[in-house]
């Protein structure tokens, strides 16, 4: 099992990303769970429909004690297993505690035991790294941290400061940063500017994903890009990004080969 979290600034395109990435490795036929570690609470829309899951803390305030994963879990589109942490009613209480909360229950519920997925996804909000937020990235619960970046001033201060937190953890075992994926705005330079920042954090840009009307359009179906579009160039960019994120189980690939040349044209 590979644990991966995904962090960046708010609206920077992680729950796209992610969803995506959860699709296309899905079509590998991997099994996938998607945690939404955000109060939003709207990860995984683009896997099931366009309409919202209850979250863990919903559950949690609904029934106490005996929630049972199925209560938590909700299979969507090509078989991902969606989880949503949630959030605390607006002005009360931390939101951070709600993805503990969420962590807690499913380990708990022995979720990776029983649910044996191959790949973890969590999708975490980054504008703050307290210690709830940097929870996925704490006690194992991530393996490898990617952060979703434009060339933005702000996304890419969000991004120094997930690293920074990462950094903080690197000498206790925690979760290595994997790099960064930028999700283009088409900002004048912007592949120079996440590069260098790249490299200022000393790793490297994993993956760059165009700008794409697909990508509305998709979110207008309720669904993902590789699942609408599954020939297009947006969703073998998915692919790609999906086989360098997750590089060992490429064998079960079923894009095999044409996937990385996608990648590769569109960076
Ligand atoms: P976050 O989860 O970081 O808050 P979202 O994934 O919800 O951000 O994305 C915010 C908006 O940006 C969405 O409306 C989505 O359609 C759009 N978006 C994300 N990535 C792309 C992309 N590569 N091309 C075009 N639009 C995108
Ligand atoms: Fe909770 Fe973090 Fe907000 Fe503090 S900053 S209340 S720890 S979510
Ligand atoms: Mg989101």
């Amino acid at each position: 099992m590979k644990k991966i979290a995904i962090y960046g600034k708010c609206g920077i395109g992680k729950s796209t990303t992610v969803s995506n990435l959860s699709a296309a490795l899905a079509r590998r036929g991997l099994k996938v769970v998607q945690i939404g570690c955000d109060p939003k609470a709207d990860s995984t829309k683009g896997l099931t429909g366009g309409k919202p899951i209850t979250s863990v803390l919903e559950v949690l305030g609904l029934k106490k004690t005996g929630s049972t994963l199925d209560d938590l879990v909700v299979e969507g589109d090509l078989g991902v297993l969606c989880v949503e942490a949630g959030g605390p009613t607006p002005g009360i209480g931390c939101a951070g505690r709600g993805i503990i909360s969420a962590f807690d229950r499913l380990e708990e519920l022995d979720a990776w035991g029983r649910l044996a997925p191959d790949v973890v996804l969590c999708d975490v909000l980054g504008d703050v790294v307290c210690g709830g937020f940097a929870m996925p990235m704490r006690k194992g619960y991530a393996d490898e941290v990617a952060i979703v970046s434009s060339g933005e001033m702000m996304a890419l201060y969000a991004a120094h400061n997930i690293a920074n937190a990462l950094a903080n953890f690197a000498t206790r075992g925690y979760a290595r940063l994997a790099g960064i994926i930028q999700n283009s705005r088409n900002i004048p330079d912007e592949d120079d500017l996440v590069r260098r920042a790249a490299a200022e954090l000393n790793t490297s840009v994993i993956g760059i994903v165009p700008r794409c009307d697909l990508v509305q359009k998709a979110e207008d179906q309720g669904g993902t890009v590789v699942s609408c579009f599954p020939d297009s160039a947006q969703a073998g960019v998915y692919h790609a990004l999906s086989c360098l994120l997750v590089p060992d189980l490429t064998s079960k690939l079923a894009h095999a080969g044409t996937a990385p040349a996608a990648l590769a044209a569109a960076s």
